[in-house]
């Protein structure tokens, strides 16, 4: 393989960022729908709950707390990086607070907390290139613990967007998007655009298939500790400020990394290692960015194979 160049461009259609169960039916809203959405402040969706990260906001609550990313990732987050760690003191309905919980005062990375945390008790979807927000349910997901929040102002969805700020993080978010299918651009072009598949190889399909049901500990073991890191914690502080930046500048790394790696792959083996290390690393972002991780090996297996790949 010569270079790293972009091979298929396509969209995947389903992305959800929040404490959403994917599978539980969802309530669709319009920007105007006005909701009882001004917080109790009674901490209960700080218990319990799943909050996952992209690389830049675990950079951005790793800054906020004043230590290094790969600390925080560390200290602070489980699933290798990519899921904080809920195992702060046990509150509300039983359940144990987030690792930044403070009991009392609450949210101690406030100013940086993830986008999850920002839209809750909305979610975000992004589909067709179109970004939907939603809640969990039928019924308002606050009135479960926060039936309080009836007699607090309603505001309409792009009120409460504006309110919690959540431009940056929704922008940092839709990189990270176009990241992952950077990345599996890239696993394409070492399948289809080398004579991997036209060897009749089935290896690296069956390979990609076994990842669909993989834990994100199980891609991190394939991936090794310096992808991991290179994944997770990239070093690049100096683009905090600038989500999309510091995504891009994240993305040149990891294809300066891969070109260096298997830019000069030449045999079928050294072909399929890298095909399946690149798209275990998609995947782990993917989890990060709340993709589900066997519609994309799904969708990525039937494009390779419409393309003339075999499993
Ligand atoms: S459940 Fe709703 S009202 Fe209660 S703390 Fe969370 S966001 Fe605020
Ligand atoms: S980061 Fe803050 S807002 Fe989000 S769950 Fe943890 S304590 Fe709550």
């Amino acid at each position: 393989m010569d270079s790293i160049l972009l091979f298929i461009g396509f969209l995947f259609e389903l992305q959800i960022t929040c404490f959403i169960e994917k599978k539980m039916q969802n309530t669709i809203l319009k920007l105007s729908d006005k909701l009882p959405l001004t917080c109790s402040r009674a901490g209960n969706c700080c218990h319990g709950n799943k909050v996952l990260l992209n690389p830049w906001e675990l950079a951005c609550l790793a800054a906020e707390k004043k230590i290094s990313a790969r600390e925080f990732r560390d200290s602070y987050t489980e699933w290798c990086g990519v899921r904080l760690l809920f195992n702060g003191a046990v509150g509300y309905n039983g359940k144990q607070a987030c690792s930044q919980y403070a009991v009392g005062t609450g949210c101690s990375v406030h100013v940086a907390r993830p986008l999850a945390c920002r839209l809750f008790p909305l979610g975000r979807q992004i589909q067709n290139n179109e970004t939907i927000y939603m809640h969990q349910g039928t019924e308002f997901p606050c009135l479960d613990g926060c039936e309080e929040v009836l007699k607090l102002p309603h505001i309409s969805v792009a009120e409460y967007l504006t309110e919690q700020q959540t431009g940056n993080w929704e922008l940092a978010q839709n990189a990270y998007l176009e990241a992952i299918q950077l990345l599996a651009d890239v696993a394409f072009e070492l399948l289809l655009d080398s004579k991997l598949a036209e060897s009749g190889d089935k290896k690296t399909l069956q390979q990609w298939r076994l990842m669909e049901k993989e834990t994100p500990e199980q891609l991190a073991e394939r991936i090794g500790q310096k992808w991991l890191d290179s994944l997770t914690v990239p070093d690049l502080t100096a683009n905090i400020l600038k989500p999309q930046l510091f995504c891009e500048q994240h993305v040149i790394r990891l294809q300066e990394q891969m070109q260096a790696s298997f830019g000069n792959a030449q045999t079928l083996e050294e072909l399929h290692d890298a095909a399946v290390l690149v798209m275990a690393l998609a995947l782990l972002l993917s989890v990060g960015v709340g993709a589900e991780p066997e519609l994309l090996v799904n969708h990525w297996i039937d494009i390779a194979k419409s393309n003339g790949a075999q499993e």
